[in-house]
């Protein structure tokens, strides 16, 4: 579903990711982790065309994404096809970005209605269903201020939901949160992961890496350092950078 080969990306003279090489299958779930700095947002990124990538190839759902090599030229993606690809793709960020302006209903009912021309009652119905799925049925006329830091980050993933991605992409979907609002969220996240959704999160939450995690990816340096099955990358890593990362954030 995913399928990243040899990604490199640069911001200037400084190469944020130095050959990050990927690959996902539909319905499991990819933890990246690793220090700030080391490239994890700006590969995430990549992956949802908000950045073009210098060299390398990403495939969503087999088709190209942003920047790829053909035979050493650069090949670009035409405009619309930038827009319909990243639709395919869910985002959820660490701060939650919800309209403050809307309520919760209407932040989710927003881009179905204005991007893929759904429904207003369409969009409204699929959203109250939403809304049910991430535990928040009661507070559809919610607006974010009213809202708690760990429900705004549920209406987020509703939100994205709502364009029905193929994949989704966490970045840091809990580390803005007090503690007692991370496990709520996770288990919004748990519960997606079971349905069957493609999923690459960054977090520190090596227990939750751990228990849902198909593949956890260790990065330092904009290199994939350690990549594998989440109880020998996270319990029984092989590399020292892993290991003393680890050590820090456990
Ligand atoms: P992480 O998410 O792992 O903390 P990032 O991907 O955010 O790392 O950043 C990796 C590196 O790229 C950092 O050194 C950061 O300063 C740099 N960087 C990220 N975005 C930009 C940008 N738009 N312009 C210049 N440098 C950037
Ligand atoms: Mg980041």
């Amino acid at each position: 579903m995913i399928d990243a080969r040899d990604v490199h990306k640069r911001f200037g003279s400084l190469e944020v990711l130095k050959g990050i090489t990927l690959q996902v299958e539909r319905g499991q779930v990819a933890c990246l982790l690793g220090p700030s700095g080391s490239g994890k947002s700006t590969f995430l990124r990549c992956i949802n065309h908000l950045e073009k990538i210098d060299a390398g190839l990403i495939r969503v759902a087999g088709r190209t994404v942003g920047y790829a090599e053909r035979g050493g030229k650069l090949y670009e993606l035409k405009e619309k096809d930038v827009a319909r690809q990243r639709r395919g793709v869910g985002m959820v960020f660490q701060r939650f970005n919800l309209f403050p302006h809307m309520t919760a209903l209407e932040n989710i009912v927003e881009a179905p209605t204005q991007v893929r021309g759904q429904s207003r009652a369409q969009a409204r119905e699929r959203a109250h269903e939403l809304l049910d799925r991430v535990g928040l049925a009661d507070k559809a006329g919610a607006y974010p201020s009213a809202l708690s830091g760990g429900q705004q980050q549920r209406i987020a993933i509703a939100r994205a939901l709502a364009m029905d991605p193929e994949v989704m992409l966490f970045d840091e979907p809990t580390s803005a949160l007090d503690p007692e609002l991370v496990g709520d969220v996770l288990d919004v996240m748990r519960d997606l992961a079971a349905s069957g959704m493609t999923m690459i999160v960054v977090t520190h939450e090596i227990g939750f890496a751990r228990e849902v995690g198909d593949v956890a990816v260790f990065m330092d340096g904009g290199v994939a350092v350690e990549q594998g099955d989440p109880a020998q990358v996270l319990i029984d890593p092989q590399e020292a950078r892993t290991r003393s990362f680890l050590a820090k954030v456990l």
